[in-house]
């Protein structure tokens, strides 16, 4: 089995279930005692949230680089950074490591195009809303064209993220605006939403609608367990 180098704490709340789920899924594999090699470091949420709020994103690149490299250092195989957003500047930390990224788009965008969706909603924080790094990904990449919620809308979906979920706060009020923000994807031509936010599934489950939802934190855990029991570890994103 590889060992999979997991650069979380972004928030340590989603850390949580990609930990569980990369256990659980080697376990379903393996059976018995059988558990994930993990090499973790796990960042101060804080300093990182500060430096993306003042848009100082080559920083946030500097500090992420950083722990990957202790990640790979500590014996990591290949490199899942447990964030969409920070994917921003996933060139950047790939650079400082020799190891493989999977990256948590292609990952999502890989079942996406398995399931026939053509056309997806996106929820995450406004930086991935918004940005290109991620929607460009998906369309150009993959041929997913993507929709996003109105402005109101999206300042919701990413108040929630940073004053609610990344602190451990599941309100049912912030879950029913959610869902109504979901129904309006669908009225946009949305197949299906993509929670590109590694948190929200703390909020939001498949029970709570029948429009089918892309949980990229249980996704991205999913393909890793992949990787780990691959007899080669796939290129990953190197220079792409
Ligand atoms: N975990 C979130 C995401 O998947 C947001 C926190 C962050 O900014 O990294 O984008």
């Amino acid at each position: 089995m590889h060992t999979i180098g997991l650069l979380g704490g972004m928030s340590w709340e989603s850390t949580q279930s990609y930990y569980r789920a990369l256990n659980e899924g080697i376990k379903a594999a393996l059976g018995g005692l059988h558990s994930a090699k993990v090499a973790m470091v796990s960042v101060d949420f804080a300093e990182i949230e500060t430096l993306q709020h003042q848009g100082q994103w080559e920083e946030t690149g500097e500090l992420l680089a950083a722990a990957a490299g202790q990640v790979q250092a500590a014996g990591a195989d290949f490199l899942l950074i447990a964030t969409n957003t920070m994917h921003k500047v996933a060139p950047q930390i790939e650079r400082a490591i020799d190891i493989p990224l999977l990256h948590i788009a292609d990952a999502t965008a890989e079942k996406l195009v398995a399931d026939n969706i053509t056309r997806v909603g996106l929820l995450g924080t406004r930086f991935t809303m918004e940005q290109a790094f991620y929607k460009d990904r998906l369309s150009e990449r993959f041929g997913i064209e993507v929709v996003i919620p109105d402005a109101m809308q999206r300042d919701t979906v990413h108040r929630v993220i940073y004053e609610e979920l990344c602190l451990g706060r599941i309100e049912s009020a912030s879950r029913d605006a959610y869902l109504d923000i979901i129904v309006s994807l669908r009225e946009q031509g949305a197949q299906a939403v993509i929670l590109g936010c590694t948190e929200i599934a703390l909020l939001v489950s498949q029970a709570d609608t029948d429009m089918p939802l892309y949980d990229t934190a249980a996704i991205h855990a999913a393909r890793a367990v992949e990787w780990a029991l691959a007899a080669t570890i796939p290129p990953g994103t190197h220079g792409k």
